[in-house]
């Protein structure tokens, strides 16, 4: 677990009590604090609700040393261990900072507006952890964000450092929470995959290496338009010390501007320019000129971290790449398979298309704007699209002049009209540029649906 000694006796109201506002709890708990938790959901509660049958802990494998108080006021246990007492949260006075999980929408939920009101901070869990930093032994920390390909550039980087020996965790967006994880040895790299929302949750994080992959328009329902948007991303660089690096995409305007906003770190900033030409063949998990892109920002991050030429060609090469990432999950009769269901609006569907000559493209869900202008320029790929989902009808309207198009309506359909048509060379691509909710849990169902109904025309 990863502690501060700064919280030792303060008091912490936690909002959220999945994975990483649990994680959370616990950590400030271990550290001394007294907590208020709480979450609308009973399920999320229970889990450090005192209950008879569980005694005093908070069930299996948790510290059964650590009180839990329902008093509303606990105090610091004998032990100096802190407290936690599961309440309601409405007034906030009296408490060192709110902490919520990125999934709570700042702009419009109540608390944050009491918090305001009452000056108490909202941070989340990673600057939980940037507090913790000057208790770890010495380390470094890699904090990327952008629209699209956080994931992939993270786990590339985890990678690229783990080939070269160097003791290193990934944490933020991916993988376990951040605090339930050991800390690193001394010369150790913890890599951070951070959205907009845990930036705005983030105010002391001194990354030694930051980077923005891109800003394109998503999830602007929780911002002020496209400008707050782009500001948060802004904030990562403004937490750092000038002599830290940065590493930024300049294939948008926005991300252009906070780029030449930067000028003055001189050789602390690396800017990535779009449509670089190089050899991606030796590959195979970084194909298409996105993650051409990705790669050229994971090289500049380890470079910046010392990592050696050869060690950095070695972790490119044996990449593996993620789930539901342009991932070929099957070839059958010449045909590639590929999932990208991941790819959830159609800034990122856009390079998976221009990744395969011929495409056999299932598009559909619930779409999250009204065009697919931004894939236009790959439309010469596609052979024939299958539409699928609530975005089905109106995505077979926008596309029928570009290309054949059949309205499916399920992504079982799709697999099997798609298999029919494609011939030897072609690639079935889910790609679908929308989000998944309407038919699937999420995108990582979407992605086991096709791989099953593509399994089931073995
Ligand atoms: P994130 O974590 O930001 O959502 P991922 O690495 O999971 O990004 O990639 C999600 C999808 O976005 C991929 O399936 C791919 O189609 C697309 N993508 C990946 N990297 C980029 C990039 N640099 N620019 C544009 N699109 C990208």
């Amino acid at each position: 677990m990863i502690i501060a000694k700064a919280w030792r006796g303060k008091r912490y109201a936690v909002l959220g009590l999945a994975r990483s506002g649990a994680a959370a709890v616990r950590a400030l708990v271990a550290g001394g604090a007294q907590v208020v938790a709480w979450d609308s959901a009973e399920a999320e509660r229970a889990v450090f609700a005192p209950s008879p049958l569980r005694g005093e802990g908070w069930g299996e494998g948790q510290p059964s040393n650590v009180a839990l108080g329902t008093a509303p006021h606990p105090t610091l246990s004998p032990e100096g261990r802190g407290l936690v007492d599961v309440a309601p949260l409405d007034d906030l006075s009296g408490f060192d900072a709110l902490v919520v999980s990125p999934g709570v929408p700042l702009n419009t939920h109540p608390l944050a507006a009491t918090a305001r009101v009452a000056g108490v901070p909202v941070i989340g869990d990673i600057e939980l952890f940037a507090q913790a930093r000057a208790d770890l032994p010495p380390h470094k920390v890699v904090g990327i964000t952008g629209t699209n390909g956080k994931s992939t550039t993270t786990a590339l980087v985890h990678h690229i450092l783990k080939t070269a020996g160097i003791p290193t965790l990934m944490g933020g967006n991916i993988g376990l929470p951040i605090l339930e994880q050991q800390p690193l040895p001394e010369g150790g790299v913890y890599v951070l995959e951070l959205s907009s929302y845990q930036i705005d949750l983030t105010q002391t994080l001194d990354c030694d290496v930051a980077v923005l992959l891109n800003i394109t328009p998503d999830h602007l329902d929780r911002y002020d338009g496209f400008e707050g948007y782009a500001a948060s991303k802004t904030r990562l660089f403004a937490m750092q010390s000038v002599e830290h690096d940065a590493v930024i995409g300049i294939g948008d305007a926005p991300s252009a501007q906070i780029a030449r906003g930067l000028s003055a770190k001189g050789e602390h900033l690396t800017k990535i320019a779009p449509g670089v030409c190089m050899d991606q063949s030796n590959w195979p998990a970084l194909q298409g000129p996105h993650n051409a892109q990705n790669a050229l920002a994971a090289i500049a991050v380890v470079k910046a971290l010392g990592v050696s030429e050869v060690d950095i060609d070695r972790g490119l090469t044996s990449f593996s790449g993620l789930p539901h990432r342009m991932q070929q999950i099957a070839s059958y009769g010449g045909v590639a398979y590929v999932d990208d269901s991941k790819a959830t609006n159609p800034e990122s569907t856009a390079p998976a298309l221009a990744a395969f000559d011929r495409v056999h493209w299932i598009i559909g869900g619930r779409a999250k704007g009204d065009d697919l202008d931004a894939c236009k320029p790959a439309f010469g790929h596609v052979v024939r699209a299958y539409a699928i989902g609530e975005a089905g009808p109106r995505f077979a309207e926008i596309l029928k002049d570009s290309m054949p198009v059949e309205n499916v309506g399920t992504l079982d359909a799709a697999v099997r009209s798609a298999a029919a048509n494609a011939k030897p060379g072609d690639t079935v691509l889910l790609s679908p540029a929308c989000a998944s909710f309407d038919q699937f849990r999420d995108y990582e169902a979407r992605g086991a649906a096709f791989r099953a109904a593509v399994e089931s025309l073995a």
